[in-house]
Order: structure tokens, then sequence, then C-alpha cells
């Protein structure tokens, strides 16, 4: 492990400590900057460390060996504007910080007052923050021959193409991990830019990922292809890996399209042009959200029946996640029963059996509209419309009501969540079980000895990843994280 200090002098060290033997080891020196050290950020697992000084500089080294060496900061980037509307008038750099997916390097600087015009720049003008496109920066990934002919990428040089290309699948490949924060802008941003391009470019990044990462790196010989074949490998794909998955689909691949278009799958077919892949991308994201959708079902009953069984002995523990909808969930079931799996089928069955033991006169579980009290029945798991009442011109009004993305209950009061990708409305959080699962394997249940033990405890979409919004007015600028 490697540990940069940035001093007053100018200078940076590098020590290398020894986690076994707590130790550290004075590496290297180097004469970064001519004045104070105002930042450093490591990127791609320490390969390569961002400084910057008061000077007004910001370098790049690169890790050679235990050495640091430095390289230019790639001046290409896919969509670059210029920044004629820049004073360029820096007087030195406050500090640098890279983006999640290690795409981009933001920079903060403050401007030389004496060089802008006072009668408004000035007055206005503290201090600029600058985006840098840094994927262009290091071959990160050893196999990587560039498979589509050089030609094809007019003004852009096929070497920074390849590192884009390693940085991109290496990204993507260290958001599979849960315990890092889904927060994929960085990447959606680059491959919406390429696309505008260079959309072939984007094609061979997707195609590789696809594979690499869903199909074992078995050999397909088109996208298409990989597009047909990923939909019977998604039982053993992580929960992470279904989250990803749906958020390229909806922001990379999707994106002319809205968000409630793709979920009431009101547009899709030929009326939208130069998508040639979005049939197969369309039926990959909804087999892929069903698949969550089941863990989600499948989770909830084993939790109901933990809670029956402990209700029974009487020694409800507190703080456990349990699970609301449970009646919901089972219409669910009901008007899926064709594609579900037998397992949940099975789970559903005896989730009706505790059911009925223990509340054997219980019937009511229909719900009722919060505008007009009318019955709601379930259509869908996602939105619902009133059976509606006469108003007093003798119109039937119905009222659309949103269900929960979680409980697939009706949302009674104002729902607390907002998830700002696939436009559904949570108001009450999934466990944060469904979030780490390794996948439905072949096993009976889902892989989750205690179910009620996960508590979630941040709010995330269960179905993009994703942290949620509160929803705020619109004039409010809000920190989407995708
Ligand atoms: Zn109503
Ligand atoms: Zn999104
Ligand atoms: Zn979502």
């Amino acid at each position: 492990m490697l540990l940069a200090v940035g001093k007053g002098s100018g200078s940076v060290e590098v020590w290398a400590y020894d986690r076994s033997g707590c130790q550290c080891d004075n590496a290297c020196v180097y004469d970064a900057h001519d004045c104070v050290v105002t930042a450093l950020a490591w990127a791609f697992d320490g390969y390569c460390l961002y400084s910057s000084g008061q000077d007004d500089h910001v370098r790049c080294w690169v890790l050679c060996g235990s050495c640091l060496c430095e390289v230019p900061i790639p001046s290409n980037g896919p969509g670059l504007r210029s920044s004629n509307d820049l004073p360029g008038a820096f007087l030195s750099c406050l500090g640098v910080a890279v983006s999640p997916g290690n795409l981009v390097l933001a920079m903060v600087r403050n401007t030389d007052a004496e060089q802008l015009d006072p009668m408004y720049e000035r007055r206005v003008l503290k201090a600029a923050v600058q985006f840098f496109w840094i994927g262009g920066q290091l071959n990160l990934l050893p196999d990587n021959s560039l498979d589509v002919s050089k030609d094809a990428f007019l003004g852009f040089p096929a070497n920074e193409l390849v590192h884009w290309k390693s940085s991109i699948l290496w990204s993507l490949k260290k958001f599979e991990n849960p315990e890092k924060p889904l927060v994929t802008w960085d990447i959606i941003a680059a491959l919406l830019a390429f696309k505008q391009s260079i959309p072939n470019f984007v094609d061979e990044i997707l195609f590789k990922w696809l594979s690499v990462t869903y199909l074992d790196s078995s050999v397909s010989h088109s996208l298409d292809d990989v597009l047909i074949r990923i939909p019977q490998t998604l039982l053993t794909a992580t929960s992470r890996q279904l989250h990803l998955l749906n958020v390229i689909c909806r922001h990379v691949i999707l994106s002319q399209l809205m968000a409630d278009e793709i979920n009431s799958k009101a547009n899709i077919g030929p009326t939208v042009a130069d998508m040639e892949h979005s049939p197969l991308w369309l039926e990959l994201l909804f087999i892929s959200e069903r698949e969550l959708r089941e863990r989600l079902v499948g989770l909830s009953f084993s939790a109901f029946l933990t809670h029956m069984s402990h209700s029974a002995k009487s020694s409800i523990e507190s703080g456990n996640w349990s699970p609301v909808g449970v009646a919901q969930m089972e219409l669910w079931i009901t008007r899926n029963h064709d594609h579900i799996r037998v397992q949940l089928k099975e789970l559903a069955s005896e989730v009706v059996k505790a059911e009925r033991r223990f509340e054997p006169m219980e019937s009511g579980d229909e719900e009722q509209c919060i505008h007009c009290s009318a019955l709601v029945p379930f259509d869908s798991p996602d939105v619902a419309f009133c059976c509606g009442t006469e108003t007093v011109n003798g119109v039937l009004e119905k009222h659309k009501l949103a269900r929960c993305s979680t409980s697939m209950q009706v949302c009674t009061t104002t729902p607390s969540w907002f998830c700002k990708c696939c436009h559904r409305w949570t108001s009450k959080l999934a466990p944060e079980t469904l979030f780490t699962m390794p996948g439905y394997g072949s096993d009976v249940r889902p892989p989750a000895e205690s179910p009620t033990a996960g508590v979630q405890s941040k709010a995330l979409c269960p179905f993009c990843g994703i942290l949620l919004q509160r929803l705020l007015p619109d004039f409010l600028p809000s920190a989407s994280p995708v």
C-alpha cells in the first residue's frame, strides 16, 4: 500500500506501507510543484496519482515498479468542448478529485482577479471547477486488442481509444463489488459521448463487457447473439450485476426513451430509428428487472415465514426487516405464473398455508384509493388505477396511483422516495440482502439464512441499486447519481 504526502515545499513523498510488518519505508521524493501542494488524488487502484499545487499545475504520476513517473494528462476526450468561455487566468489550483468511475478528473482553480474584466467577471468569478476526461490515461487491462479497424475513429488516436476501452471496462468491473456505491454518471457520460461520435466503439465496449461479465467469455459472434443468450444466465448473476445492467440499459442504450415509456412498454418498436438493438435490450431489461423482482418477493416470503414462526413462539425481534405487501406479491405471482420459477411458486404456496393457519378469518387484502376510497385492483406492480367514483356530471373519475417498488402496495401517503433512473416510487425500503445477493442459483431458497436480519440502512432502488431521492422542488439542484 502506498501513501502519498504533499508538502509545503512543493514536493510529494510516497511511502510504502507494509501492512504485515506495520512498517513505513520512504520510497521516493518528487519535486512536483513550485509551491505548496494543495491536493493529491489516487486513481485506478493506486496506479495513478494526481497532484495539484498553488503554482496552478496539475500533474499526473503513474506507478512504474515502486516509483512514480510523470505522464501528461490526455487532452482528448469524447465530446470535448472548447473552454473559450473560461478566462484562462488562473492563479492556483486548490484541489483535485477523481470521479467514482475514475473517468473524470475535477480540479478547482481560483482566478487571478487582476486579469479579469472588473465590470462583471471579477465580481462573480472567484474560482472555477474544470473537468477533464482521464479515461484515456492508462491501459489497465492486459488483453486489449482493438478489434475494430482504426480508420473507423476519425480524429481520435487509436491508442487512446484502447485506453478508453480498458478504463471503462475496468470501471464497470469495479462496480460489481456491492460494497462500492453504484454511482455511474461518468461511465454513462463517457459512453453517451462516444455514442454520438463513434457508435461502433460503444457497441464494441458493451459487447466485450457483456460477454465477459454475463457469459463467462464464451465465444459469441455479435452483440445481438450476446443479447439473446444473456437472459438465460441472469439467474446466476449477482444482484449488483443486474443493477449495473439495468442502469446501462436505461441510460446508454435506451437513453432516448423516457423511463415511464419503458415501464409501460408503450413505445417499443421501430418508431425509434437508429436503435437497431433496442428491442433486444428492452427485452433484456425486462427480464433483468423481473429477476430482481423475484428475488425481492422470495426474500419477502422467507422473511414472512420466519416472522410467522417467530410470532408463534411470541418472540418477535425488533429491528428486523419485516415484509409488507405479501398479498400483492401473491397476486403478482398468480398473474405471472408462466414466467416465475418453480421454487418461488412453492414458497408462495407455503406462505398461503401459513396465512390460513394464523389468520384464518382474514380476507380483506383489498386496497382502497387514497382519493376516493374506491377499490384498487391489482393489475401491475408499478402503477394502479382505482375503480373510480362517479362525479356530479356522471363521469367516472379514476385515479392513477403509484405502487411502492418494494412492497407493490399502493403508496398511501406521499411516497417517500423516488428513483431518478426507473422513475418508480418507494415507501418501504428493500432489505439489504437483496443488494448483496450473489445469485439465485438453483437452490430452493434465496441464499439468506436469516432474511429478517437484513435491515436496509440506505435508501436504494431495488431495481437500479442507486441511491433514491427525496423529491425536491424543481428549482433546487439535486445531485443525481446517474
Ligand atoms: Zn380513486
Ligand atoms: Zn439511472
Ligand atoms: Zn430504479
